[in-house]
């Protein structure tokens, strides 16, 4: 038998070497269980060791040599230890010892004044031929603490006993049934001794219960919350900078509006109507760029294609770009290819804002010289494509090679110092690159600092006609208010101010205005008189502009035009509000010029 109790000792250390080899050539992350876990792997081993060690030496030495009573007490030692550290892995996984450093400290010194006394105390060794057995004070010490131990572990269990299911108390209650199966067989057979074998089991048990979730997994999860955490502070910084961006026009408002108050002088009150124009235009150049910006980012800019003649869209951002040069001593070339194709496919205000942002910049950042404006093309005409090369050269301030990179960022404005009577947001690339990406489209720079930037731009698009139509004349045309007294107009509006300001616009037309304040109100006015034509605010609380206007068809008889007003200002809107009803499409702040053009269109004139 006690043959049999070796061997098994002896599978067991070679298991558990094992163990020891593949748990530490793993990487695992740094916790208390694990250094437990650890500590208690060793020391069974040092157990086992002992353990096959005493068996040989207790049968070749004599009982009381000096080396097998070393032997035994340190077996009652190991024991003890055993005993002591798993008692202490049982107290970890059921309350939270982070808060209870005391316990740690006390295990400690109990382990090192307890262990001391049960190697010193006196202790008899006796064998039976087969077996070895121990006993005296310090075997029962011995016994002492692990009766106390296992009312611990109990205690433990009992306070956790909700949390039996969590796999961490698996090698609790498998020691609880293993120990119990060793005593029994022990009571039958005394000659059997396996409690050192349960030991080895509960730790290969621990070994794969305890907590070591896996490091790849640490390393990802730790690389994603960096990851957050950047996005965090990028948000942060975009707003902060937004804020900063909005405030400055923001402050010129207030403040001039606060002189015109204070001012007696209608010349000096224009001039702060002025500036405050000014300010406004900054403002929401400001926020459609932001707009712009936040929804390329959310990925919701759709591409929509539509023919256009490039030459009359080019020239007419040259016409956008010219009063920014005002009286600057530049020269603004335009140069377009011969074989550029009359009529081509494409999202053409995406093409327009692209260029148009590329050459207000250059306007911007130059002060003499030269601006040329270059659209070359290369065209496949058998796959009807053609691409769009398009530069724009200036002879401006120029990029520092370092910051040729950033400039496409958001907020990012170079040479600060020298730009700061050069109004901008620093968003005007972003939106620019985003946009061109966006198209399938390529865009570079390149500059040398004091001399000049060339910004070109590639995009490819569909050719649909080859000849170039003849171009129309759109001369500006100055507003022609038409007289249209005894026209009857309702505005409706949630918001009284908006309200005043689209009143204020219309006063020169001369027709008689009604408002409506809600969609509830304007279904009321609409039933008690026929009007020529009315304004609709798509965004109002409780019944919103699409949802008044079902309300307006459901009458056979209504016939009046009705226009859309909103400042949702996304591309492809007008098609949105034309499919559900609305006859036209302003967006806010609304622009005379397309006012004139939309009341002209609905009530005769031209
Ligand atoms: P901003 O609103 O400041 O013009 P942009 O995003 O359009 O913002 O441009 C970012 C920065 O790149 C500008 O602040 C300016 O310093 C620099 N930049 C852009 N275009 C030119 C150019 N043609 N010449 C010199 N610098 C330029």
């Amino acid at each position: 038998m006690g043959y049999f109790s070796v061997a098994l000792s002896i599978a067991s250390l070679l298991f558990l070497l094992i163990i020891f080899v593949v748990f530490k050539s793993k990487e695992n992350i740094k916790s208390m269980q694990l250094e437990l876990f650890s500590k208690m792997l060793l020391l069974t081993i040092f157990g086992l060791c002992i353990d096959i060690y005493g068996f040989f030496a207790f049968q070749i030495f004599d009982l009381d040599s000096m080396i097998n009573q070393f032997i035994a007490r340190l077996y009652i030692v190991f024991y003890f230890l055993w005993g002591l550290s798993f008692t202490y892995y049982v107290i970890s996984i059921s309350f939270d010892l982070e808060k209870k450093k005391s316990i740690k400290t006390i295990t400690k010194i109990v382990a090192i004044l307890v262990g001391l006394v049960i190697f010193l105390c006196p202790i008899n060794i006796y064998s039976d031929g087969a077996s070895t057995y121990s006993y005296g004070l310090s075997v029962n010490i011995n016994y002492t603490f692990s009766f106390i131990f296992i009312i611990i572990m109990l205690y433990c269990l009992i306070k956790n006993i909700k949390r039996i299911k969590n796999k961490k108390y698996i090698p609790l209650l498998a020691y609880i049934v293993l120990a119990t199966i060793v005593i029994i067989i022990q009571q039958v057979n005394p000659k059997l001794t396996l409690m050192i074998f349960c030991q080895s089991v509960i730790i290969f048990i621990m070994y794969h219960t305890i907590e070591n979730p896996d490091v790849q997994m640490i390393k990802e999860l730790n690389a994603a919350k960096d990851q957050a955490e950047k996005a965090n502070r990028a948000k942060t910084d975009f707003l902060s900078n937004m804020s900063h961006e909005i405030r400055t026009p923001l402050n010129a408002i207030v403040g001039f509006s606060e002189c015109m108050l204070d001012s007696n002088d209608l010349k000096e009150t224009k001039e702060y109507a002025g500036d405050i124009v000014d300010a406004s235009k900054q403002l929401l150049e400001i926020v459609n760029g932001i707009l712009d910006i936040s929804k390329i980012e959310a990925n919701k800019v759709e591409i929509i294609p539509k023919n256009y003649n490039p030459r009359e869209v080019f020239d007419g951002l040259r016409k956008l770009v010219l009063p920014r040069i005002k009286e600057k001593p530049i020269e603004f070339k335009m140069i377009f290819s011969p074989d550029l194709p009359g009529i081509l496919r494409g999202d053409v205000s995406k093409v327009k804002q692209v260029i148009l942002n590329i050459l207000t910049n250059a306007a911007k950042y130059t002060d003499k010289g030269e601006i040329i404006f270059n659209v070359n093309c290369i065209n496949r005409l058998d796959t009807k494509k053609c691409l769009m090369y398009i530069s724009v050269k200036d002879s401006g301030h120029g990029i520092q090679k370092d910051k040729l990179e950033t400039i496409f960022g958001k907020f990012e404005r170079v040479d600060e110092d020298k730009n700061t009577t050069t109004e901008g947001t620093g968003l005007g690339l972003a939106i620019t690159k985003g946009l061109v990406d966006l198209m399938g489209g390529r865009i570079t720079v390149f500059s040398k600092y004091g001399e000049g930037s060339t910004f070109r731009v590639y995009l490819e698009q569909d050719i649909i006609s080859m000849e170039v139509p003849e171009q129309e004349n759109h001369e500006e045309e100055e507003i022609n208010y038409t007289d249209y007294s005894g026209k009857k107009i309702l505005i409706v509006d949630d918001s009284k101010i908006n309200l005043k300001v689209a009143e204020t616009l219309m006063k020169p037309y001369k027709f008689e205005i009604d408002t409506a304040i809600s969609g509830y109100e304007a279904l009321e006015k609409v039933n008690d008189k026929n009007y020529d034509l009315i304004f609709m605010d798509i965004m109002m609380p409780k019944m919103n502009g699409v949802e008044t206007l079902y309300k307006l068809r459901e009458h056979e008889d209504f016939t009046t035009p009705v226009v859309a007003l909103t400042a949702d200002a996304i591309e492809g809107t007008d098609e949105k509000y034309l499919s559900v009803g609305f006859n036209s499409y302003l967006s806010k702040p609304i622009d005379r010029k397309l006012l004139n053009k939309v009341i002209n269109k609905y009530l005769g004139g031209k």
